[in-house]
């Protein structure tokens, strides 16, 4: 994954971030870096997660 190694990725840099929690209950989000078009994943905080789904 290109952006690991570039500055650190925000949810201002990913394109229709799909935010979904895993069985363990925590959030992530996948979407496409607006800076080297490739996929990009984070994991989220919870309250980052809820404000995301709404
Ligand atoms: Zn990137």
């Amino acid at each position: 994954m290109k952006c690991r190694t570039e500055n650190k990725p925000t949810m201002r840099d990913m394109v229709n971030p799909v935010v979904t929690k895993n069985e363990k209950g925590r959030y992530s989000a996948k979407g496409t870096c607006t800076v080297c078009g490739g996929n990009m994943f984070k994991f989220m905080s919870a309250a980052d997660g809820e404000a995301m789904m709404k």
